[in-house]
Protein backbone atom coordinates (compact mmCIF):
# COMPACT_ATOMS: atom_id res chain seq x y z
CA UNK A 1 0.00 0.00 0.00
CA UNK A 2 1.50 3.52 -1.06
CA UNK A 3 2.12 5.58 2.10
CA UNK A 4 -0.96 7.99 0.26
CA UNK A 5 -3.17 5.28 0.87
CA UNK A 6 -1.93 4.20 4.28
CA UNK A 7 -2.99 7.97 5.70
CA UNK A 8 -6.49 7.31 5.08
CA UNK A 9 -6.32 3.85 5.98
CA UNK A 10 -8.08 3.17 9.41
CA UNK A 11 -10.56 0.84 9.77
CA UNK A 12 -10.88 0.56 13.34
CA UNK A 13 -11.48 4.20 13.47
CA UNK A 14 -8.41 5.27 15.82
CA UNK A 15 -7.60 8.18 13.89
CA UNK A 16 -10.50 9.67 12.93
CA UNK A 17 -13.03 8.33 15.16
CA UNK A 18 -15.16 6.44 12.14
CA UNK A 19 -13.83 3.59 10.45
CA UNK A 20 -11.99 5.52 7.80
CA UNK A 21 -10.76 4.10 3.74
CA UNK A 22 -8.87 5.18 1.02
CA UNK A 23 -10.40 5.97 -2.49
CA UNK A 24 -11.60 2.48 -3.78
CA UNK A 25 -10.53 0.56 -0.33
CA UNK A 26 -13.94 0.44 1.46
CA UNK A 27 -15.55 -2.79 2.27
CA UNK A 28 -18.90 -4.02 -0.46
CA UNK A 29 -21.15 -3.70 2.46
CA UNK A 30 -20.46 -0.10 2.70
CA UNK A 31 -22.42 2.47 0.59
CA UNK A 32 -22.59 6.24 0.29
CA UNK A 33 -26.26 7.64 -0.34
CA UNK A 34 -26.47 7.88 -4.01
CA UNK A 35 -24.77 4.33 -3.88
CA UNK A 36 -27.95 3.46 -1.18
CA UNK A 37 -30.37 5.47 -3.92
CA UNK A 38 -29.34 3.35 -6.58
CA UNK A 39 -29.87 0.25 -5.01
CA UNK A 40 -33.94 1.51 -3.57
CA UNK A 41 -32.14 1.88 -0.40
CA UNK A 42 -32.19 4.88 2.60
CA UNK A 43 -30.00 4.83 5.35
CA UNK A 44 -32.67 3.99 7.88
CA UNK A 45 -32.06 6.33 10.66
CA UNK A 46 -28.47 4.75 11.15
CA UNK A 47 -26.03 7.31 11.00
CA UNK A 48 -22.18 7.51 9.32
CA UNK A 49 -21.08 4.36 9.76
CA UNK A 50 -17.74 4.90 7.92
CA UNK A 51 -15.92 7.48 5.58
CA UNK A 52 -13.88 7.30 2.89
CA UNK A 53 -10.99 10.39 2.13
CA UNK A 54 -9.16 11.18 -0.46
CA UNK A 55 -6.91 13.70 -1.50
CA UNK A 56 -8.04 16.21 -3.66
CA UNK A 57 -6.24 19.40 -5.68
CA UNK A 58 -9.59 21.19 -6.76
CA UNK A 59 -10.83 21.07 -2.94
CA UNK A 60 -8.22 22.74 -0.79
CA UNK A 61 -10.83 24.63 1.86
CA UNK A 62 -10.01 21.43 4.29
CA UNK A 63 -6.46 21.06 3.47
CA UNK A 64 -7.03 19.02 0.23
CA UNK A 65 -9.03 16.13 2.01
CA UNK A 66 -12.95 15.23 0.68
CA UNK A 67 -14.74 12.74 2.31
CA UNK A 68 -17.68 10.29 1.63
CA UNK A 69 -19.75 9.35 4.23
CA UNK A 70 -20.94 5.44 4.26
CA UNK A 71 -23.99 3.56 5.45
CA UNK A 72 -24.08 -0.24 6.15
CA UNK A 73 -26.47 -1.83 3.64
CA UNK A 74 -27.18 -3.99 6.39
CA UNK A 75 -29.30 -1.63 8.36
CA UNK A 76 -30.59 0.16 5.38
CA UNK A 77 -34.04 0.44 4.30
CA UNK A 78 -36.01 0.29 1.45
CA UNK A 79 -36.74 3.59 -0.12
CA UNK A 80 -40.78 5.23 1.00
CA UNK A 81 -42.67 6.13 -1.96
CA UNK A 82 -45.00 8.73 -1.70
CA UNK A 83 -48.87 7.40 -1.09
CA UNK A 84 -51.41 8.24 -3.75
CA UNK A 85 -52.59 10.65 -0.73
CA UNK A 86 -49.10 12.37 -0.44
CA UNK A 87 -48.97 12.68 -4.40
CA UNK A 88 -52.24 14.22 -4.38
CA UNK A 89 -51.12 17.17 -1.68
CA UNK A 90 -47.76 17.57 -3.59
CA UNK A 91 -49.72 18.05 -6.74
CA UNK A 92 -51.81 20.22 -5.27
CA UNK A 93 -49.03 22.29 -3.96
CA UNK A 94 -47.24 22.68 -7.43
CA UNK A 95 -50.45 23.44 -8.98
CA UNK A 96 -50.54 26.82 -5.95
CA UNK A 97 -47.50 27.59 -6.99
CA UNK A 98 -48.31 28.22 -11.13
CA UNK A 99 -51.62 29.30 -10.47
CA UNK A 100 -51.89 33.11 -11.15
CA UNK A 101 -53.86 34.85 -8.15
CA UNK A 102 -54.41 37.76 -10.55
CA UNK A 103 -55.78 36.09 -13.84
CA UNK A 104 -56.26 32.66 -11.85
CA UNK A 105 -54.95 30.92 -14.38
CA UNK A 106 -52.39 27.90 -14.52
CA UNK A 107 -49.27 29.89 -16.15
CA UNK A 108 -47.73 26.32 -16.43
CA UNK A 109 -44.80 28.08 -14.10
CA UNK A 110 -44.07 28.25 -10.76
CA UNK A 111 -44.56 31.63 -10.53
CA UNK A 112 -41.77 34.40 -9.72
CA UNK A 113 -41.35 35.28 -6.22
CA UNK A 114 -40.67 38.96 -6.36
CA UNK A 115 -43.96 39.46 -9.20
CA UNK A 116 -46.20 37.24 -7.06
CA UNK A 117 -48.18 36.75 -10.75
CA UNK A 118 -47.69 35.79 -14.18
CA UNK A 119 -45.27 36.99 -16.49
CA UNK A 120 -48.56 38.31 -18.43
CA UNK A 121 -49.91 40.09 -15.58
CA UNK A 122 -46.86 41.65 -14.07
CA UNK A 123 -46.06 43.15 -17.71
CA UNK A 124 -49.48 44.65 -17.89
CA UNK A 125 -49.66 46.06 -14.37
CA UNK A 126 -45.86 48.19 -15.39
CA UNK A 127 -47.19 49.29 -18.93
ZN1 LIG B 1 -51.84 36.31 -14.41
Amino acid sequence: MSRIRARFWDPAGARYGVPTYPWRMAPPHLLTMRQLAAEGLRPGGQGVQAQVLWASRRYRARGGVRAAYLYDVRFALPKRTATPAQRAALAKANAARRTCPVCERDAGYVLPRHLGTCLDCAQEAAA
